[in-house]
């Protein structure tokens, strides 16, 4: 059995709080935890000493909307409660209930899967296995197990409702020692492995905003090998807004697990804008889909497969919107 290293436990009652204990650098934020425990346990943070719950703090939980319908949804709104709320955009929905298991979807949180730590088949494995070799470059060493020839780590974004959210253009508000501020969710990831997340980790993610969704429709399709539990090795996210005349006037296409970050594919949006949704525009985006991604090969199944299935989940979340 895995067991967690010893930790102090802190649970502030206020978001000032919480981001003044982040001061300290061996401090990491729990939320739901359904990834920080794991990963814990498998000695991926070993300059961890504390982890600070933000359960506690009332003000992170719930949705709401704003008076010109934007959604805002608290950062610690759990997976569950996003997939049951009529209020969130059905792409949204589907993309929280595509998540984990029930059990998890009831402990873990929007806010959580959003920051959650990109995976690795290297690294997410327990310490002892690991000290077979030395550290790769997210563990503190000078390669890259998964990508030796490279100077990068590979470790891939594996966040379900990231690419669904930059589709939808949605925002997320920071709060950190300087004060707050809000950010695209596109801008909240850079693609490595290691600083995955553009935030300083003295920053808390307190709200996810989800502009007012008329006009548009969306869809997220998941690739995994397991139909009931697994995480994504290929999620697609897709948005269109449309004229009266049922022509696309805007559209994001953005790919989920195939880098460290989550991609938008604008050559696919460029083909969209002006056109009807017919199955000849449906293949040429799904085209330049394929011909942008390279998927990591850090996954389960080989990435040669997930970038053959790209074209064809890109065109059914097209079709799915066509449909609508
Ligand atoms: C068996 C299993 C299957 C899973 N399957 C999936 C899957 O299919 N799809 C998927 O997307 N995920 C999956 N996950 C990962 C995880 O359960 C979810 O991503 C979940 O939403 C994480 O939320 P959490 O609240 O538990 O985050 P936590 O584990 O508490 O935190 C995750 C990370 O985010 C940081 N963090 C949390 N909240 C905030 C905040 N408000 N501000 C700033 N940083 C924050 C933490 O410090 C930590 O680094 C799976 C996990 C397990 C164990």
């Amino acid at each position: 059995m895995l067991r967690l290293p010893p930790l102090r436990h802190a649970s502030p009652e206020t978001i000032v709080e919480a981001v003044a204990l982040l001061a300290d650098d061996g401090a990491l934020l729990f939320a739901g935890g359904t990834d920080l425990i794991p990963n814990l346990k498998r000695r991926q943070y070993p300059d961890a000493h504390t982890v600070v719950s933000l359960r506690r703090i009332d003000e992170l939980h719930g949705v709401d909307v704003d008076p010109d319908g934007s959604l805002r949804i608290g950062a610690l709104t759990t997976l569950a409660a996003v997939a049951e709320n009529p209020r969130v955009p059905a792409a949204v929905r589907e993309a929280a209930l595509a998540i984990a298991s029930p059990q998890i979807r009831n402990q873990g949180t929007i806010g959580g899967n959003l920051c959650v730590d990109t995976r690795c088949n290297w690294l997410n494995v327990p310490d002892t296995w690991r000290q077979a070799a030395e550290p790769c470059l997210k563990a503190g060493g000078e390669m890259c197990w998964v990508a030796p020839a490279k100077k990068e780590c590979w470790a891939v974004s594996s966040s379900d409702l990231a690419p669904i959210l930059v589709a939808f253009g949605a925002s997320v508000n920071l709060v950190g020692p300087d004060g707050q501020r809000s950010i695209d969710v596109e801008d909240l990831y850079r693609n490595d492995g290691m600083a995955y997340l553009t935030k300083a980790s003295d920053e808390i993610l307190t709200e996810i905003v989800v502009p007012r969704p008329s006009g548009v429709r969306a869809s997220y399709r998941k690739l995994r090998r397991r139909g009931s539990i697994d995480f994504p090795i290929l999620g697609v996210g897709v948005a269109l807004a449309f004229d009266t005349g049922g022509v696309c006037t805007a559209g994001r296409v953005v790919l989920g697990s195939v880098a460290s970050a989550p991609l938008r594919v604008r050559e696919a949006e460029a083909i969209l804008v002006g056109r009807r949704l017919d199955s000849e525009v449906i293949a040429e985006v799904s085209e330049a889909a394929r011909k942008f991604a390279r998927p990591f090969n850090n996954t389960d199944l080989t990435s040669r497969y997930r970038k053959r299935m790209i074209p064809i989940y890109v065109g059914r979340a097209l079709e799915d919107v066509a449909a609508q």
